[in-house]
């Protein structure tokens, strides 16, 4: 029996194999899970569709997020068809090019609006819409980047909206308490994925990364998908309000390349 056995979970941001989201939707899969996917707009549903069918997903549905319309009607067809959720990860942020390079103190009233809101507001907005459906519990599970509590070169506004997503994290566990969900964060090392390789000199920091963790490498998917795992299952039901890092052990060493 899989540690997800009879659970039923929302993936939320799968763009193609190497996404982040894949990763904890595969390993979700193989322990058991029954599992629903988005995607945004019809270019992205080529890609989505095939790979969400591999693991038999049950819900396969378009979901921008930026859109209150789409919110409402992909839980309503969630609903409709399970009734209920056990768990949702949200594996989703954008920013504009242009402000992820460059100096912070240029970043634009409109840049700094859209990365806050596909990047942080998404998890209350779609946390809102899913946790009516978690009548027996749940957990809700976030991916962010150390980029929130240190300044790194080039990530800039994606830094503000990960310390929000991170403050978010933990107001929604507090509210979420009492109805038995739990809410965390993964914060992943670098890896590089479609988002990433928006992050001017994401390259770079790969390799130098590397070289300054405990850990001497830098992290894979299966790493992350793998404590993923762990945050959205019953293994970890005294665990909420967590920033949960899996960077290597780049946080707690002093960083120098050696
Ligand atoms: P990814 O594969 O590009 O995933 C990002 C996802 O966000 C894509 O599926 C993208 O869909 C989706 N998205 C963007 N705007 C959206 C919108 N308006 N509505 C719905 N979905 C939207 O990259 P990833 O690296 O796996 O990123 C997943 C999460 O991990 C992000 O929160 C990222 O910040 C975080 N993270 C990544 C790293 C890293 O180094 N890769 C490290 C730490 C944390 P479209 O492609 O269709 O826009």
């Amino acid at each position: 029996m899989g540690i997800l056995q009879g659970k039923k979970g929302l993936i939320l941001g799968v763009a193609n194999e190497r996404s982040i989201a894949w990763s904890i939707a595969r390993l979700a899969h193989r322990e058991g899970a029954t599992l629903g996917f988005n995607f945004v707009g019809e270019a992205l549903e080529k890609r989505v569709r095939p790979l969400a069918e591999t693991l038999d997903a049950d819900i396969v549905e378009p979901l921008d997020v930026t859109s209150d319309a789409q919110l409402d009607a992909f839980f309503s067809k969630v609903e409709k068809k399970w009734g209920g959720l056990d768990f949702l990860v949200h594996s989703i942020a954008f920013a504009n090019k242009a402000s992820l390079r460059g100096r912070f103190i240029e970043t634009s009233r409109s840049d700094f609006h859209l990365a806050l809101d596909v990047s942080c507001y998404s998890l209350v907005a779609v946390a809102r819409r899913a946790v009516p459906l978690m009548k027996e519990g749940g957990s809700l599970l976030t991916l962010t980047y150390i980029g929130s509590i240190r300044a790194v070169p080039n990530y800039n506004v994606m830094g503000v909206a990960k310390a929000a997503l991170e403050s978010t994290v933990r107001y929604l566990a507090s509210d979420l308490g009492t109805e038995g969900i739990r809410v965390n964060a993964v914060s992943a090392g670098p890896i590089k994925t479609l988002a990433a390789s928006g992050i001017s000199g994401f390259k770079e920091l790969l390799t130098n990364y590397e070289k300054a963790t405990a850990l001497k490498r830098n992290v894979s998917l299966d790493d992350v998908g793998k404590s993923a795992l762990y945050l959205v299952s019953d293994l970890s039901s005294g665990v909420t309000g967590e920033v949960h890092y899996v960077d290597a052990g780049f946080r707690i060493s002093l960083g120098l390349i050696r």
